[in-house]
């Protein structure tokens, strides 16, 4: 027996990386019974034998899962939100940190292409960048026309499994290709498949990036608040959720309640309004999509 991790499913087939060898390995009975399918980021115990192939034979509980792409054990999710074209929006970036927050997934942000804002626009963005330091999200303007200053990414993927979030047209396959030059050779192939965000769901590869593992096809896309409940959307604001505990009643939805915390860290510029304005478009989503009877 041996154990490793998956970092590829294709045709049936799951690939098994154990140190420095990937096994191809197909699924076994023992967990069928469980109803359980492998998937990519699975750390399994599966049987080798000498021609790099082999059996799955169980599978460890996750931390974590997504569905599209469906992949397990995510260590973080990074938002690339771009400068301009298509412009900077809060209201994206929340939506993102909210859908990710509801996973328990780490979520850090990339302001990308940054470089094609001057001035005005650049401070402005600096501004925003405080923001959401001030919230406690790591914030890092990147540039993939610039690769000399990628290397310095690098420690954000070390030892970890990265998913990238954002919508189309930010530059995350720019930004994939420039992190790993020597998939040069497979270039095309990667971009298409971020490109191609919510149709591609059988193949999904984990990528090697800065000593980590990045997923081939980005995460979030949907953008739909599907699974989150009206009473949990503030636990996913990190600054409403510290403060909830301060708020007069017991469960307070920060809304219309009297002596809300939150309301009144609105007041006093502690919580930035537009954030609270996200928050309350997100709550009407929310309650007109799964009405509360
Ligand atoms: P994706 O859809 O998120 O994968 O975005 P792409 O990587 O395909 O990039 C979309 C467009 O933005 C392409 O025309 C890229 O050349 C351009 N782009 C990507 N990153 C940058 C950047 O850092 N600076 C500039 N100026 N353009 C960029
Ligand atoms: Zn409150």
């Amino acid at each position: 027996m041996a154990e490793g991790r998956i970092i590829k499913a294709l045709s049936g087939f799951y690939y098994v990386q154990a140190g420095e060898s990937v096994f191809q390995c197909r699924g076994r009975g023992v967990f069928r019974n469980k109803k359980i399918t492998p998937l990519v980021g699975d750390f399994v115990t599966f049987e080798p034998n000498e021609h790099n192939e082999g059996y799955i034979t169980d599978i460890k509980q996750r931390e974590n899962e997504l569905v599209r792409p469906p992949i397990a054990n995510i260590n973080q999710a990074i938002i690339l939100s771009s400068a301009k074209e298509p412009d900077f929006s809060t209201t994206l970036l929340d939506r993102f940190l909210v859908l990710i927050e509801a996973k328990g997934i780490r979520p850090v942000i990339f302001i990308t292409k940054i470089d094609t804002v001057k001035g005005e626009s650049s401070a402005k963005i600096e501004e925003f960048k405080k923001d959401y330091n001030n919230i406690g999200y790591e914030v890092e303007m990147v540039s993939s026309k610039y690769p000399e200053e990628i290397p310095e990414l690098g420690h954000y993927f070390r030892d970890k499994v990265t998913v990238f979030a954002g919508q189309s047209g930010v530059g995350k396959s720019s930004l994939l290709n420039a992190l790993n030059p020597s998939l040069t050779l497979k270039t095309g192939e990667i971009s298409s498949s971020l490109g191609r965000g919510k149709h591609t769901t059988r193949h999904v590869e984990l990528i090697e990036v800065h000593g980590g593992l990045v997923a081939d096809t980005p995460g979030f896309s949907s953008l739909d608040f599907g699974e989150i409940e009206l009473e949990r959307l503030s636990a996913c604001f990190p600054e409403m959720r510290e403060l909830q505990d301060q708020c007069k009643f017991r469960g307070c939805l920060h809304h219309k309640e009297p002596k809300c915390a939150v309301k009144n860290a609105v007041e006093i510029g502690k919580v930035p309004l537009y954030r609270y304005e996200h928050y309350l478009r997100f709550f009407e989503e929310i309650k007109t999509r799964k009405p509360r009877y």
